[in-house]
C-alpha cells in the first residue's frame, strides 16, 4: 500500500482512526513565566508514546495539563475525538485516562487494597477486581500491608495497578523507572507493553531512562525549554540525538 493511502480521509473523526489523545498547539505559562510552547502530540491505541527531556524542560506540567491539573493558556485537547479542552481533571478521568503521577503519590497509611479502593471511587465503585492482582502478584501477597511498608517497586506497580482498577484506554506514567532496582523496572516495561497488546489500551509516558524507552515505547518526542525539538520512531532514537538533547 502506498503512503498515501495509509492517510486517513480529511472527514475522518480521530476516534474512527484510533486517535485517543490529541494535543493542539499547546501553550501553558505559570504567572509570567512560559513554560509550554505550541506543544502538538497524538496518542493512538495500542501505542506507548514517550515524552523524554533533561530535568525540568516541561514534561511533568504537559502531563498536568493533558490531566486537568492545569488549565491551557492556548491551544486544545481532545480524547476519543471529543473536546475536552475545558473539562476538569474528574470528567477527563470519567473518560478514561487512568494517571500515575510522579512521586507515585500513594497513600503510606492506607492498605495496598485500601490503596486500591480509592483509585475505583473515582469511577463510582468498591469491589477490587481481582484480575488487578493477577497484573502485579505480589500486590495481592501485600494487600493487607500499609502503602509505606511497600519498596519503591512495589509502590510503582501499586500507583499503576490503581490507575488501572478503573479500565481506563488511556494510561499517562510520569517517570514510572524512578528511583527503582532495575528487575523491577523490566517487569513494569513488560507489563505495560502487555496491557497495550491484550487490551489496545494507549499509553503517554514521561521517562528519561533511555534504554526503557528503547526497549518498551513505539515513538518519542524530546522536550527542550517546552518545545518538542525532536520526534520519531523509536528505532531513530539513536545515540547522536541522546547526546545531544538528553545527556547531561
Ligand atoms: P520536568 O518535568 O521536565 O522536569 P516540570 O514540568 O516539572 O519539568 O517544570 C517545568 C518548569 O516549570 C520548571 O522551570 C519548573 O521550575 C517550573 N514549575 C514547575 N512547577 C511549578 C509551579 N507550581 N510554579 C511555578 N513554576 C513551576
Amino acid at each position: 500500500m502506498s503512503a498515501a493511502l495509509n492517510q486517513p480521509p480529511v472527514s475522518a473523526t480521530n476516534s474512527e482512526w484510533g486517535s485517543l489523545l490529541e494535543v493542539k498547539d499547546l501553550e501553558f505559562s505559570y504567572g509570567e513565566v512560559q513554560v509550554l510552547r505550541g506543544l502538538d502530540l497524538v496518542v493512538e491505541a495500542g501505542k506507548i508514546v514517550c515524552v523524554m527531556g533533561r530535568n525540568g524542560v516541561g514534561k511533568t506540567t504537559l502531563l498536568r495539563n493533558v490531566m486537568g491539573l492545569e488549565t491551557l493558556t492556548k491551544g486544545s485537547i481532545s480524547l476519543g475525538g471529543k473536546d475536552f479542552t475545558r473539562r476538569p481533571a474528574s470528567e477527563r478521568a470519567t473518560a478514561g485516562i487512568g494517571y500515575v503521577p510522579q512521586g507515585r503519590q500513594i497513600f503510606p497509611r492506607l492498605t495496598v487494597e485500601e490503596n486500591l479502593k480509592v483509585g475505583l471511587e473515582a469511577a463510582g465503585k468498591t469491589i477490587v477486581p481481582d484480575e488487578v492482582y493477577t497484573i502485579f502478584p505480589i500486590l495481592w501477597e501485600m494487600r493487607r500491608r500499609r502503602g509505606g511498608d511497600l519498596s519503591g517497586g512495589q509502590q510503582q506497580q501499586l500507583a499503576i495497578s490503581r490507575a488501572l482498577v478503573t479500565n481506563p484506554s488511556i494510561l499517562v506514567l510520569d517517570e514510572p523507572t524512578e528511583g527503582i532496582q532495575p528487575n523491577v523496572i523490566t517487569e513494569i516495561g513488560k507489563v505495560i507493553r502487555r496491557l497495550v497488546e491484550e487490551r489496545n489500551i494507549a499509553v503517554l509516558l514521561v521517562e528519561q531512562y533511555v534504554d526503557f524507552v528503547r526497549e518498551f515505547a513505539d515513538s518519542f518526542h524530546v522536550m527542550n525549554r517546552g518545545s518538542f525539538v525532536a520526534e520519531g520512531v523509536t528505532d531513530e532514537l539513536d545515540d547522536s540525538l541522546v547526546r545531544r538533547h538528553l545527556s547531561v
